[in-house]
């Protein structure tokens, strides 16, 4: 499975491992980091957890307002003496602007990852991800593209970076097994979970194909009539939807979404990265709290609607639907 998901990812070596949150604390581990990392603050908690459970300070940078991705101009300013890394992360299937990032650590001799949990598929400029960071981690969670049920992949062009994080995920038992050469994880892959990983790596232009034609079926008439904005995309990208991420128009007297509001949804709307605009936990670790406005804007504003390739017409109809309702 791992050597089927480099070639379709384009990479060298691909190390399956538990999570893609036990796949990035391990990747921070083997980078031997120390310092500050700095990461986007809209994104999911594992991300700012894999440099704690590291003893890396996560500073967080704010996103960009029509894509929700990171701003590398603010990354760019939050680089200090202190920076050890930058982590990027693929937004719901759209990647930011890798080369300025990739750009950014080159010149400041920093380490470039990704948090590509979303990602499976995508791609930046035309080149699908795997390779546009020094590693990457993918998630085979049950919500994202590509699923193993459980899962995640950490891939690299690096030989000796996944080396090393193919002894980690295993108790850090050296190539032999004699002996413990790494701090550890027991996060393995099981072999069940990998042959459905592989069947999903297999089948990812059909997913990502039917993902495009849901997306396109719930935009036809759907943002006009509920003054929704779908998040835009980025040149040259092609990415899969994780979530139809939408919000509302803030200038648009309807779609307020008031405690009434949301009691009338057929469909309870998530909310998006509710850990983004309040981290709670990140604040107990003593990571800086800096202001944040356009995560907390999209935290507020924001709509995250589920799709999975498996979602039947009559199901997104329903879903559009239960929108146009709940809005009119
Ligand atoms: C889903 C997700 C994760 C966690 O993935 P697991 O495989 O469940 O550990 C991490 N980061 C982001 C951005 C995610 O969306």
């Amino acid at each position: 499975m791992e050597a089927r998901a480099a070639a379709i990812l384009g990479v060298r070596h691909a190390v399956a491992v538990s999570s893609c949150t036990s796949g990035l604390i391990l990747l921070l581990r083997a980078l031997d980091l120390r310092g500050e990392v700095i990461l986007p603050s809209f994104t999911w908690a594992s991300t700012g957890h894999a440099a704690l459970w590291n003893n890396l300070r996560p500073v967080f940078a704010d996103c960009e307002e029509h894509t929700y991705t990171v701003k590398a101009a603010e990354v760019e300013a939050l680089i200090g003496p202190e920076t050890a890394a930058v982590i990027a992360v693929n937004t719901f299937g759209l990647y930011p602007d890798m080369d300025a990032l990739a750009a950014l650590c080159r010149a400041r001799g920093l380490r470039f990852v990704s948090d590509s949990a979303q990602g499976s598929g995508a791609r930046y400029q035309g080149r699908i991800g795997g390779g546009l960071a020094d590693a990457e981690v993918f998630s085979l969670s049950p919500t994202k593209v590509v699923t193993a049920v459980e899962g995640g992949l950490v891939t690299t062009n690096d030989a000796g970076l996944a080396g090393i994080v193919r002894r980690m995920r295993d108790y850090g038992k050296s190539a032999n097994g004699r002996d413990v050469e790494y701090l550890g994880l027991s996060a393995r892959i099981s072999e069940f979970h990998a042959v459905i990983g592989l069947m999903g790596f297999e089948r990812l232009d059909e997913l990502l194909q039917r993902r495009a034609a849901i997306l396109r079926v719930t935009e036809v008439g759907w943002t006009a009539s509920t003054g929704c904005v779908f998040r835009n995309s980025r040149k040259g990208a092609r990415h899969p939807e994780i979530i139809l991420l939408l919000s509302w128009n803030p200038t648009s007297s309807r779609g307020k979404r008031s405690p009434s509001a949301s009691r009338r949804w057929a469909l309870p709307p998530n909310r998006i990265f509710p850990t983004a605009a309040s981290p709670k936990a990140f604040a107990a670790e003593g990571a800086p709290r800096r202001p944040l406005p356009v995560t907390e804007w999209a935290s507020a504003r924001g709509l995250a609607l589920p799709i999975f390739t498996h979602m039947d017409d009559a199901t997104v109809d329903r879903v559009c639907a239960a929108v146009r309702q709940s809005l009119s």
